[in-house]
């Protein structure tokens, strides 16, 4: 029998702060075990949290970002439980007075366009970490991360394959990185996800018992996770057993998912609203302060570049990878005034250097002025654009203008007829052969004749007015 998936996620967002989310302790990653940890982050008894303003900024900008509600009154929730990383006995955490609610991610993949409705978006702290391979007979504890501010966001269960789990992540990953909100670090857990996931029959509007699979912190697992659970579950079905609550780990060595515990219920952590702080009472002039600190989303500015200057999906792809590339290309569209042309010269030449010099946008010494100076020679026929290929790798390792090494090298291209009509009446009569070849129907001998011109001339000579003037001589 064919079967249904149904499929909400929980992200868990870390937000790039410097500090934690209640206590000055530093909230960067890689540093010595339990280096960034002080007497709040260990629950000593007497000390009181105090909220870091950045972090409900940070959680504001993403809520806005996805349309969804601020709530003016939330409040935090200790969630109760025991572990060892967890020294305070309790995580701070929201629930339905969270700071996020509603809300719609709109995600498209190769299937179509899928609206998947928020829950909410809590603001909580993270637990530390258990550390296994540090010793061969303990356990190690690590409280770095004891702290930091997260915003778990909860889908509806909205999603209907792994396909659209993994379209629906990756588009919230590139959006809290936009927003420079999160890092997105996923090898250092700063971006990981808790899919569950359930099976119906097709067509129903049934909510099955749904199996959480735990903490997956990449792309390629959480569509493994999901693809393998969906298949188990429909193996259980089809024989006739049920598929229980529970919560289970994905192992990517083994390709399996196992039962790490039955599935809790929210009654189990006694959540209470935290006696140590404050509703977390938002002002409407606050909201609206964040709102207009919003840069244009990439959503918007996707249109805005497939409407204004034609750019396909590739092209929109490359230049919104990041915020500070697509910066960078509206300030070349702005300079050169050709956001097609702009586009062309980034996905290309540009592209290959950046791969091979930058990391990021911030490392590029080719400002966008210069760039541009370089596409104007192109533009107004100075230079060919395989000249200006040429030229952008000088142009980028060093600070001279484009006409400066335009100039310097001899480069501008000769657009003179007469000239050009000079230099192909010698390669017709260089090469008899292939000019009566040419005569005879064999078309491509214009390509050859066409590179013996622009040879003669040294590569200046107009590629367009050359092919032009030869095959106006060649009929002759
Ligand atoms: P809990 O408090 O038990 O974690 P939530 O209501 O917060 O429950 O839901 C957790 C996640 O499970 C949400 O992302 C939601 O979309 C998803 N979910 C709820 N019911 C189902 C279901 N039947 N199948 C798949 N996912 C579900
Ligand atoms: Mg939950």
């Amino acid at each position: 029998m064919r079967y249904e998936p149904v499929i909400g996620l929980e992200l868990h967002i870390q937000l790039a702060t410097a500090s934690k989310l209640f206590s000055p302790s530093s909230a960067t990653f890689g540093a010595e075990p339990n280096a960034h940890v002080n007497e709040i982050d260990l629950g000593f008894p007497g000390v009181l949290p105090v909220l870091n303003a950045q972090a409900v900024r940070f959680a504001t900008l993403f809520g806005l970002a996805i349309g969804a509600e601020i709530n003016p009154h939330a409040f935090f929730m200790r969630k109760n439980y025991f572990y060892p990383d967890l020294p305070k006995g309790y995580q701070i955490s929201q629930l339905d007075d969270a700071i996020i609610r509603g809300g719609v991610v709109t995600v498209e993949t190769a299937d179509g366009v899928r609206k998947v409705r928020i829950n909410r978006g809590q603001l909580e702290e993270d637990a530390g970490k258990s550390v296994h391979d540090a010793f061969p007979d303990r356990t190690g504890i690590d409280l770095n991360r004891a702290g930091v501010p997260l915003i778990e966001l909860v889908s509806e269960p909205d999603l209907r394959s792994a396909a659209e789990a993994v379209a629906y992540m990756r588009q919230l990953h590139h959006l809290v990185r936009y927003l420079g909100i999160s890092d997105g670090n996923m090898q250092e857990g700063s971006f990981r996800c808790d899919a569950n996931v359930s099976i119906r029959a097709a067509g129903s509007d049934d909510l099955n018992p749904r199996v959480e699979l735990k903490n997956i912190n990449s792309f390629r697992f959480v569509e493994q996770a999901i693809n393998l659970e969906i298949e188990r579950q429909s193996d259980l079905m089809d024989s006739g057993k049920a598929v229980e609550q529970e919560t289970r780990l994905f192992d990517p060595d083994r390709m399996e998912t196992r039962t790490m515990r039955s599935k809790e219920e929210a009654n189990d952590y006694r959540y209470f609203p935290d006696p140590d702080l404050l509703p977390l009472d938002l002002a409407p002039e606050w909201i609206e302060e964040t709102r207009a600190m919003l840069p244009e989303l990439p959503q918007a500015r996707a249109e805005r570049y497939r409407q204004d200057y034609g750019l396909d999906a590739d092209a929109i792809q490359f230049i919104l990878q990041m915020r500070d590339m697509a910066d960078y290309y509206d300030t070349l569209t702005a300079a050169c005034g050709d956001g097609k042309l702009a586009a062309n010269w980034m996905q290309g030449e540009f592209a290959r250097l950046y791969n091979e010099h930058a990391g990021s946008i911030k490392d590029i010494p080719l400002t966008a002025a210069r760039f541009a100076g370089l596409l104007q020679r192109v533009q107004d026929n100075t230079i060919s654009a395989s000249a200006a290929k040429k030229l952008l790798p000088q142009l980028w390792a060093g600070d001279a203008t484009a006409d400066e090494l335009i100039d310097a090298q001899g480069l501008r291209q000769v657009n003179d007829d007469g000239q050009i009509a000079a230099w192909v009446d010698e390669v017709i009569a260089a090469h008899p052969e292939q000019a009566a070849a040419y005569r005879a129907g064999q078309g491509k001998m214009l390509g050859f004749l066409t590179g013996q011109v622009l040879k003669r001339s040294q590569g200046q000579a107009n590629p367009k007015t050359v092919n032009a003037l030869l095959q106006e001589k060649l009929k002759a």
